[in-house]
């Protein structure tokens, strides 16, 4: 059988199974039809959108916006393949100001559904609908300004994929988050959406920030709209604003994070890492923020041809952005001041250790910026969970969080030595040998030599099993095999590896048994104003109390 196919000659594709085969790639289930869609209606200029879905979009999707519509001799080409207004040269996409760009999702969806689409273009008088059966055949139709489109079985002619579908109620959920993500995209345009006839979002545009305040508890609930800090940060061409959870809030699901670039919903990694660093001595481990973020800037410094789902994107300049997001984060989080007790469903009681004794006390505590000088730490009075150093000088307490301090110490020593040529290593009294993943197997290939550059000295054994010499010295303290293997789990970015290893660091286990704790206080002291996130003052109170309040582990 593979024999004979392999002899069969080489053919063009019939266009309908290229655009079946293309539509696995960008249409998975009713969500993905629905997304395409209103990205669609919002890069016509639509300002009020209507959804109607019908047992969770799988027997019916239909999309209606008052844009400026189709003109009837382009309803054809809309649906074929690689046909798109938005773009007509390779330059336009490095200013891409629409969310579409493929021209691929109309023909995608029209290839494996049924389908109608009716338009009436701004500035005539009448509709056209188009209607699979009688397809290239127009029909006059009533239709205001604007575009609907219907999608009806999904996946008809794809048995296979339509068995990939799950319950009417799990593909409507899929459908909702679509839905919630634009609409927290644009809070200038209308949202409708009804489920088997019943209203489930009623959205007007919200013009101020009450309106958008609204949408956002409508949307994301009241926990969140009364436990978030409103912010807005322009800084020269760019601008960030929107809702992000106070220190005191925080989720056990990364559930309610919307990133946006430019209107457009994303998930990076810069990003990612930005976020985590501003609220990683806030959060409790284990424990996610929630935000709405809404990062505006020139079209031309960000690329979002990088993936067909055009959920990941490409910075120019991603160092300026990751580092603009922390300040604006931590002067946000700073100023949000004391942090209320009031226990929130979500909140603090669920979280452990010294986390919560430092949101409750929160109102006590304060970073000591008064002290002259190399400020000294005093002495370490005790350890907490292996962790934290409490210490104390003359004047006050200190909470020192060692793991963190070292982390960020240990990856810019590191970075220094690495851009100066210093790298040094220190042998493995007995090499250890590593088996890797399928993932680790291909990174270590690809990246063997920057990992060899960091000061690791690894050997290939096999395909997927290394043997590990030597480890750079700035590792020392964490579990070198296991940040490895974590480093390789990743692919490493020239302009964000120290980072990158630095969140690995973070969440290795860190031994402080060979600490120098005299060394340790002195670097701490010389480098205290850049690293406020890792230490704060306390007072004798908050130390008895928290010492009484310790529990038994
Ligand atoms: P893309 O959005 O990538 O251009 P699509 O296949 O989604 O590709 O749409 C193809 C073209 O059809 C668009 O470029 C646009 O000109 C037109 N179109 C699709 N939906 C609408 C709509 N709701 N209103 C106006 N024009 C639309
Ligand atoms: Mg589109």
């Amino acid at each position: 059988m593979l024999i004979a196919d392999s002899l069969s000659p080489i053919r063009l594709l019939p266009s309908q199974l290229a655009d079946q085969i293309a539509a696995g790639e960008v249409i998975e289930r009713p969500a993905s039809v629905l997304k395409e869609l209103l990205e669609n209606a919002l890069d016509a200029g639509a300002r009020r959108v209507d959804v109607e879905l019908t047992q969770g979009g799988m027997e019916a999707i239909r999309v209606s916006d008052n844009g400026h519509g189709i003109a009837s001799e382009e309803m054809t080409l809309a649906i074929s393949r690689h046909a798109t207004s938005k773009i007509s040269r390779l330059d336009d996409l490095l200013r891409l100001q629409s969310l579409g760009f493929r021209g691929e999702a109309l023909a995608s969806i029209c290839s494996v559904s049924e389908w109608e689409i009716v338009s009436r273009r701004l500035g005539t008088k009448s509709a056209y609908a188009l209607h699979q059966n009688h397809s290239p055949v127009l029909l006059p139709a009533n239709h205001p300004v604007g575009t609907s489109v219907w999608i009806r079985k999904l996946f008809y002619n794809t048995p296979a994929r339509r068995k990939f579908l799950r319950a009417d109620r799990t593909e409507f959920r899929h459908c909702d988050e679509v839905f919630r993500r634009m609409a927290l995209a644009r809070f200038d345009v209308a949202f409708y959406l009804k489920h088997n006839s019943r209203q489930v979002h009623r959205l007007p545009a919200a013009e101020d920030d009450i309106a958008r305040s609204r949408r956002v508890k409508q949307l994301c609930g009241e926990a969140f709209a009364r436990n978030s800090l409103v912010i807005d940060f322009p800084y020269s061409d760019m601008r960030l604003w929107g809702w992000i959870s106070k220190p005191d809030y925080s989720r056990q699901q990364s559930d309610l994070q919307y990133f946006y670039i430019n209107g457009r919903i994303i998930r990076d990694r810069v990003i990612n890492h930005a976020l985590r660093v501003a609220y990683q001595s806030v959060l409790a481990p284990g424990r996610h923020a929630a935000f709405i973020l809404h990062l505006e800037l020139d079209p031309v410094s960000v690329d979002v041809n990088v993936h067909p789902t055009k959920h990941e994107v490409r910075f120019r300049q991603s160092r300026l952005i990751h580092d603009f997001l922390i300040r604006c984060l931590r002067e946000a989080l700073q100023q949000s001041g004391s942090v209320s007790v009031e226990p929130s469903d979500l909140g603090i009681q669920e979280s452990s250790g010294v986390y919560t004794m430092i949101h409750q006390h929160g109102a006590t505590m304060h970073h000591d910026s008064t002290l002259p000088g190399a400020m000294h730490f005093g002495q370490v009075l005790t350890w907490l969970w292996d962790r934290f150093a409490v210490t104390r000088s003359d004047t006050a307490y200190y909470l020192i969080d060692v793991k963190q301090t070292q982390a960020i110490l240990n990856c810019r020593q590191w970075q220094q030595a690495y851009q100066h040529g210093q790298i040094k290593s220190r042998p493995m009294l007995i090499p250890p040998r590593l088996s890797l993943s399928a993932s680790q197997t291909e990174h270590f290939a690809s990246q063997h030599s920057l990992i060899t550059s960091l000061g690791f000295d690894v050997t290939e054994l096999a395909p997927d099993q290394i043997i590990l010499r030597a480890i750079p010295t700035w590792l020392h303290g964490f579990d070198s095999q296991s940040a490895l293997l974590k480093l390789l789990d990743q692919e490493l970015l020239a302009d964000t590896m120290f980072h990158q290893i630095e969140t690995v660091l973070l969440d290795q286990p860190f031994d402080i048994t060979n600490l120098d704790n005299k060394q340790f206080l002195i670097s701490l002291a010389v480098h205290r104003d850049d690293l406020t996130n890792c230490w704060r003052t306390i007072s004798q109170t908050d130390l008895s109390d928290w010492l009484q309040t310790r529990p038994h582990d």
